[in-house]
C-alpha cells in the first residue's frame, strides 16, 4: 500500500486528492492546522479515512514529525496562504508559509526519507504580467503580487533541490481551479453564492472589481488527478495544467446568473459599470473600486501540451458544466443552511 502525505488537505484541492488517492488504495495523511475551533473545513467527510497529522508549514519541527509519521511515498504539498488579495495584507506569513515553508518541507524530506517523492502547487500568478498568450512552461515568469512572488521562490527551490540533490521533485502550474468547495472569497465562488442569495431573495445584487480580468477556469477534481500523474513518471518535471480557453469575469457572471434563470444585460464603463435583470431596471450587479488590486494579472490563459503529451492527462470538466456545478450547489448549499 502506497502512502501519501498531503498538506493543505483541508483546502478545495487537499480534499478532492485525498477522495482520488483513497480511491487508488493509498494510506492518506493530512498536515492540519491547529485552529481557535477544530474545524476540518473540506476534509470533515474523511475523518476516519485519513490520519490526521497537526502540524504548520511554518514549523520546521512539526514538518519532520509528520515526515516521521507519514514516512510517505509522495507528498503533495498544498499547503498555502492561496488568497491573492490577502497577500498585500500580509506579505510575510505568505512568504513564510509559501516560499521558506516549501525549503523547510523539502529540507524535512532529505532528513527522514530522501526518496519521497514531491508535488510543488506552483500557480499561473506567477506568469503574471504576460507577455506571451497562450502560456506554457517556457514562459518567463512575472509575479504581480507577494502571493505571486512567493509560490515563484516555491517553484524554483524545487527546482533547485531537484537539480542539486538529484530528488524527485515537480511543480504542477496549475491555472485556476474552482470547485463547488473554492475558498468563498475567490471570484467565482464570491459570484455563485452571491447568485444563490439573490434568487432566494436574500441578497440584492453582488460587488465585483475588475470585470475585465481573464482567467483560465477548470474544476479541481480534473486537476488533483494531474497532480498524481506527474508522481507516477519515470523523470521528475513541471507541467502546466490549463484547460487552453479563457474567460473574463463578466463572462462568468453572466453564465452564473444564467444558470439560475436569469439574463444580465450590461451598462456603462469602468468603476461606472453595472448589469441588470434583463429587461428591468433591477441592478444586480455593481462594480466596486476597493474589490481592483494594486498590481492586476489581466489575462491567463494555458498552454497543456506537455501535460497532455506526457501525462495523457486531459480536463473532463467543462466550463459550462463548472459555473452549473457551482450555482446548483450553492443553491442546495443554501437550502441546507450551510452558507
Ligand atoms: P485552499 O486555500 O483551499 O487551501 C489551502 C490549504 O492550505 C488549506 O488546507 C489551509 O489550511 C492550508 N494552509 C494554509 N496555511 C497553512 C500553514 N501555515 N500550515 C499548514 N497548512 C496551511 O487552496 P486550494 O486548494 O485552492 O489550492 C491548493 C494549492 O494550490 C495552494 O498552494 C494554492 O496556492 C495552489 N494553487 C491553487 C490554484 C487554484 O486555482 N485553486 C491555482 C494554482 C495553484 P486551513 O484549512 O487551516 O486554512
Ligand atoms: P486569482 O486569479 O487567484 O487572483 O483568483 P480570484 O478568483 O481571487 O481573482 C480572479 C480575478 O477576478 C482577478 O483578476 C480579480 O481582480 C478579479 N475580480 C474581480 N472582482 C473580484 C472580486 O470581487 N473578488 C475577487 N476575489 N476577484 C475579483
Amino acid at each position: 500500500m502506497k502512502r501519501a502525505l498531503i498538506t493543505g488537505i483541508t483546502g478545495q484541492d487537499g480534499s478532492y486528492l485525498a477522495e482520488l488517492l483513497l480511491e487508488k488504495g493509498y494510506a492518506v495523511y493530512g498536515l492540519v492546522r491547529r485552529k481557535s475551533k477544530l474545524d476540518f473545513n473540506n476534509a470533515e467527510h474523511l475523518k476516519g479515512k485519513v490520519t490526521f497529522i497537526f502540524g504548520d508549514m511554518t514549523d520546521s519541527a512539526s514538518l519532520l514529525r509528520a515526515m516521521e509519521i507519514a514516512k510517505p511515498d509522495e507528498i503533495y504539498n498544498l499547503a498555502a496562504q492561496s488568497f491573492v488579495t490577502t497577500s498585500w495584507e500580509t506579505p510575510l506569513s505568505t512568504a513564510d508559509i509559501n516560499a521558506i515553508g516549501v525549503t523547510k518541507l523539502l529540507e524535512a524530506v532529505r532528513l527522514v526519507k530522501p526518496d519521497t517523492r514531491v508535488y510543488q502547487a506552483s500557480t499561473s500568478e506567477m506568469f503574471g504580467k504576460v507577455q506571451t498568450i497562450p502560456q506554457n512552461e517556457k514562459t518567463p515568469f512575472y509575479p504581480r503580487s507577494p502571493y505571486g512572488v512567493s509560490k515563484l521562490y516555491g517553484h524554483w527551490i524545487i527546482k533547485n533541490y531537484r537539480e542539486s540533490y538529484g530528488m524527485f521533485a515537480c511543480s504542477g502550474i496549475l491555472f485556476n481551479h474552482e470547485s463547488e468547495r473554492r475558498g468563498e472569497e475567490f471570484v467565482t465562488r464570491k459570484i455563485t453564492i452571491s447568485v444563490a442569495k439573490i434568487k432566494a431573495g436574500l441578497q440584492d445584487h453582488v460587488e465585483l472589481g475588475n470585470l475585465n480580468a481573464s482567467r483560465d477556469w477548470g474544476h479541481s477534481a480534473d486537476y488533483v488527478r494531474a497532480m498524481w500523474l506527474m508522481l507516477q513518471q519515470d523523470k521528475a518535471d513541471d507541467y502546466v495544467v490549463a484547460t487552453g480557453k479563457t474567460h473574463t469575469v463578466r463572462e462568468f457572471v453572466s453564465l452564473a446568473f444564467l444558470a439560475a434563470g436569469m439574463e444580465l444585460e450590461f451598462h456603462g464603463e469602468g468603476v461606472q459599470e453595472y448589469a441588470t435583470l434583463k429587461g428591468t431596471d433591477r441592478i444586480l450587479v455593481k462594480v466596486n473600486p476597493e474589490f481592483f488590486r494594486p498590481a492586476e494579472v489581466d489575462l491567463l490563459i494555458g498552454d497543456a501540451t506537455k501535460a497532455k503529451t506526457i501525462l495523457g492527462w486531459e480536463p473532463e470538466i467543462t466550463y459550462e458544466e463548472l459555473v452549473n456545478r457551482m450555482v446548483k450547489s450553492d443553491i442546495q448549499l443554501l437550502v441546507e443552511g450551510k452558507i
